[in-house]
């Protein structure tokens, strides 16, 4: 039996902080969502480092935002549905693209400074867009924008912040998601935050893989709660890969922007030949799965090292210039990129399925939004266009921002504020090691549930996950076994997804179904069982 919550707990014994709204998360999502509500509404933003410590800042390449005179959201809409591979959600991705300008010009206005070119401002071209998008600072865009937030919170102090607070679980109260209980980490007491409406904005899971380049607190928490509360995931199968990550030992691993392939650098393999020309139209500029996909069959012909961007024909003066933080980066690692190659290979990137969402960013579960990368509201289909994310969170948030707003103004459906629940199970007596369990699970995940995927793998993969089901029953009282508990069931629904799915699309890759078949325009969904992490049931888009 799968436990409800990874803690037992009795309300009525633990201290409770009330609020109109909880959002979960300090990364663009969660920021933007909380200080829009606070111009009218009482908000505390819990987040489980530091504000500042979320996959924003470590955004490079950009905003993707049709503003340009030759573009329109009509083009940015065409490009995000074909990269999509025929599983984006039309109406998400109208909002999206239509909504984007207003979303900049708020950022704008808040003082984050876009880069120009005379008076101008000036744009990228990366993998998928049709022509020059994409809207930068440098090549540090999401700490920009994130850094922006974080002072606009300070200056503000319209927003309670509770830094170092894990979430641990959502609270339900006749239906609908009244609170999420909480660790303090510093403290080690169990919190309860109360509130009318719960937002999720706890961002991805790529440190479910050991090459990955999201930084340590993206362990899928938000999902993961979610779903024991019995909210729909979708889309789990889809895991975007980057394919040019620095190829050390780092964690994260340090990303190589697409922009830079957009200011002309090569793929070269271990004996210098540029291998994606050829292969596709686009040749290093193609679709992130394509080209990640292929490096991995370079990758395996090399005998397993990594292959090479070549930027050294741009010219040292603009590639300090323009990517100031690669040309820095490299140069601590021994790489003058105006004349050495870049060793690089693909690292987990982004997590396109999470919580479904409506248009509204409104889960299955009454007043429980997700905003987001934890979120999957159908924007990205089976492949997200390149700096769509950055976007997806400005948008939505700003939409249930307003959907909050509108509901709390009308005094709407909150009557009992004064619930109580409890839960209590036996738990068993074991000890995890709980940092070498981690490390298992990212490489298990990297071989079998990575870029390329086959049926043997993935029931292997599967095999050895249940073998840990036991850690799902243990009580932790640290972040690190949280996370690790929330890390192994989102890995089976990923593995459990990804068998499911009998063919290749997007950046779902299975080379024993290495086509696309119409039978599978379908979208696989999941929901808390708790005898079993059950087979995913099938959602047919218009039906
Ligand atoms: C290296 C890199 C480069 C990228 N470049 C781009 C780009 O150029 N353009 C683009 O559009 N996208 C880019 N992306 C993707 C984009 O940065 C992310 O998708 C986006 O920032 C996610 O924002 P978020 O607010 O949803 O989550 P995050 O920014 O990851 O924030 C999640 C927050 O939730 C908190 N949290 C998580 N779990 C818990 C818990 N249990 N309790 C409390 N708090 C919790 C975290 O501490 C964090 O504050 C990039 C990503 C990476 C890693």
């Amino acid at each position: 039996m799968m436990p409800r919550y990874l803690i037992n707990f009795d309300t009525s014994r633990i201290e409770r902080v009330d609020s109109d709204v909880v959002v979960v998360g300090s990364g663009v999502a969660g920021l933007s969502a909380a200080l829009e509500i606070s111009k009218q509404f009482d908000v505390a933003l819990v987040t489980k480092g530091e504000l500042r410590e979320t996959a924003t800042w470590y955004a490079q390449g950009g905003v993707a935002t049709a503003v340009s005179s030759e573009d329109s959201p009509r083009l940015h809409l065409k490009d995000t549905l074909e990269a999509g591979a025929g599983l984006c959600n039309k109406d998400a991705v109208d909002v999206l693209v239509n909504e984007a300008a207003d979303r900049i010009d708020g950022l704008v206005r808040l003082g984050i400074k876009f880069d120009l070119q005379g008076d101008r401002i000036e744009l990228s071209r990366e993998g998928g867009h049709r022509l020059a998008r994409v809207l930068h600072s440098g090549d540090a865009t999401g700490s920009e924008i994130e850094a922006t937030l974080i002072r606009t919170v300070d200056a503000w102090k319209s927003i309670r912040v509770f830094e170092n607070i894990f979430a641990l679980d959502l609270i339900l109260h006749q239906g609908h998601c009244r609170g999420v209980i909480c660790l303090d980490k510093l403290s080690g007491q169990v919190v309860l935050h109360a509130a009318k409406a719960v937002i999720l904005a706890t961002g991805g899971a790529g440190q479910l893989y050991s090459v990955t380049t999201n930084p340590p607190v993206c362990t899928g928490d938000g999902m993961a709660m979610a779903y024991r509360a019995g909210a729909i995931l979708s889309d789990m199968e889809f895991i975007q890969f980057h394919p040019t990550a620095l190829d050390n030992e780092l964690t994260p691993r340090f990303l190589i922007t697409e922009a830079l392939r957009g200011r002309g650098a090569y793929l070269r393999d271990c004996n210098g030949k540029r291998f994606m020309v050829g292969r596709h139209p686009l040749a290093e500029l193609a679709p992130r799965d394509i080209v990640s996909q292929e490096m991995v069959r370079v990758m395996h012909r090399c005998g397993g090292g990594p292959v090479y961007l070549d930027a050294t024909h741009i010219g040292e003066e603009v590639l300090k210039d323009r990517f100031p933080t690669i040309w820095a980066r490299c140069y601590e690692n021994g790489i003058n990129i105006a004349k050495d190659l870049i060793p690089v290979r693909p690292a987990a990137h982004y997590t396109i399925g999470g919580i479904k969402t409506d248009l509204n960013g409104l889960t299955s579960i009454p007043d429980l939004y997700a905003t987001g990368e934890v979120a999957c509201t159908g924007v990205h289909g089976a492949n997200r266009l390149a700096s769509n994310s950055l976007l997806e969170g400005l948008v939505f948030s700003k939409r249930i921002a307003d959907t909050i707003v509108h509901k709390l103004a009308d005094g709407d459906n909150y009557s009992e504020p004064d619930f109580l629940v409890s839960y209590k199970r036996e738990r068993p007596n074991m000890d995890v090691d709980v940092r070498k369990e981690r490390t298992w699970l990212q490489k298990l995940m990297t071989e079998y549930v990575g870029v390329v995927r086959s049926e043997e793998g993935l029931k292997f993969a599967l095999s050895q996950l249940e073998e840990k089901e036991k850690i799902l029953e243990v009580e932790f009282s640290t972040k690190e076994g949280f996370e690790l508990q929330n890390m192994l069931y989102i890995a089976k629904l990923i593995a459990k997804s990804a068998l499911s799915r009998r063919e290749s699309r997007g950046v779902h890759y299975r080379e024993d179904y290495p086509e696309p078949s119409d039978d599978w325009v379908l979208h696989l969904e999941h929901r808390f069982m708790e005898d079993d992490i059950a087979e995913p049931s099938i959602f047919l888009p218009g039906v």
